[in-house]
C-alpha cells in the first residue's frame, strides 16, 4: 500500500472516530483486506477488528503479533467444524445464530477453559438468505441458550434486510434494541444484553440512534474492499 493510500485510510478513522458517542465501540470490519491494512489502522489508534471468517483471520493474525491488546471479532457465519478455532481466535462472536451452534461452542469453549463473549444474531424482519435466529425461533430457545454456562451471551447483532429503506431499517435497529429490553426483563440467569452490534458503512448513524454499542465499518474506513 502507498503512502497516499495509508494517510486516507488514517485520515478517514481519526474523521469519523471524532463523530462517534463516547460508548460506541468501533470494529473495522477488515475481511477480504491485507494484514497491512490492519496494521495501518491499528496505527490510527483501532483496536477492535472483524473478520468473517476463521481461516482467513488466523493468518493474519500470525502475520500481526507484534501489535499489542487487539480484539478480534468473528462477524461471518461460524460453521460447527470450526467452532474450537474460533473460540481459540477470537475474543467476541457476533453471529451466534442458531442453537445447534451455540451448544458446540460452549462445548468448545469448555474444552479450551474459555468464556468467548456473543451476540446472538436476529432477524426481525424475514430475510431467507440470512442467517440468524427468526424472533419466534429465539424466543422459543432462550431457556436452553441460558444453560450455556461457558457462553457469556451478551450482545445481539441485526443486519437489516438487503435494500431497506431508511425507515425500515431504523424500524429493524429499533426492535433489536425493544427486543434487548424484554429478554433483560425476562427471567434468565446467565443472558443479560448489554451491547448491540449494529450499523454498517451505510447505516450506522441509525444504529447509533437506536442505542447501538458496537458499529461494524469496512468500506467507509478502507474503500471499496479488492
Ligand atoms: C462486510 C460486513 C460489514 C462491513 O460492511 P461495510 O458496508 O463495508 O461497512 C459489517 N458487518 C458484517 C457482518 C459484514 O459482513
Amino acid at each position: 500500500m502507498d503512502a497516499d493510500a495509508a494517510e486516507q485510510i488514517t485520515r478517514r478513522i481519526h474523521d469519523l472516530r471524532l463523530t462517534l458517542p463516547a460508548q460506541v465501540t468501533l470494529v473495522a470490519v477488515t475481511k477480504l483486506l491485507p494484514a497491512e491494512s490492519i496494521r495501518i489502522a491499528y496505527g490510527a489508534g483501532l483496536r477492535h477488528f472483524g473478520e468473517n471468517q476463521v481461516q482467513e483471520a488466523i493468518k493474519k493474525q500470525a502475520l500481526l503479533r507484534d501489535l499489542a491488546g487487539i480484539t478480534w471479532h468473528l462477524i461471518g457465519h461460524l460453521q460447527t467444524n470450526k467452532v474450537r478455532k474460533a473460540v481459540e481466535h477470537f475474543q467476541w462472536i457476533h453471529s451466534l445464530d442458531s442453537l445447534k451452534l451455540a451448544e458446540k461452542l460452549d462445548q468448545a469453549a469448555a474444552d479450551l477453559g474459555q468464556s468467548p463473549q456473543c451476540c446472538l444474531q436476529v432477524k426481525v424482519l424475514p430475510d431467507p438468505p440470512k442467517y440468524g435466529f427468526a424472533l419466534s425461533q429465539l424466543e422459543a430457545e432462550l431457556p436452553q441458550l441460558d444453560q450455556l454456562s461457558h457462553l457469556q451471551i451478551r450482545g445481539l447483532m441485526t443486519i437489516p434486510p438487503q435494500g431497506s429503506s431508511p425507515e425500515t431499517i431504523q424500524q429493524v435497529f429499533r426492535q433489536t434494541q425493544n427486543l434487548a429490553g424484554t429478554i433483560n426483563h425476562g427471567q434468565f440467569n446467565r443472558i443479560h444484553i448489554d451491547q448491540l452490534s449494529m450499523g454498517m458503512s451505510g447505516d450506522y448513524p441509525l444504529a447509533i440512534a437506536a442505542g447501538a454499542t458496537m458499529i461494524r465499518l469496512g468500506t467507509i474506513l478502507f474503500g471499496p474492499r479488492p
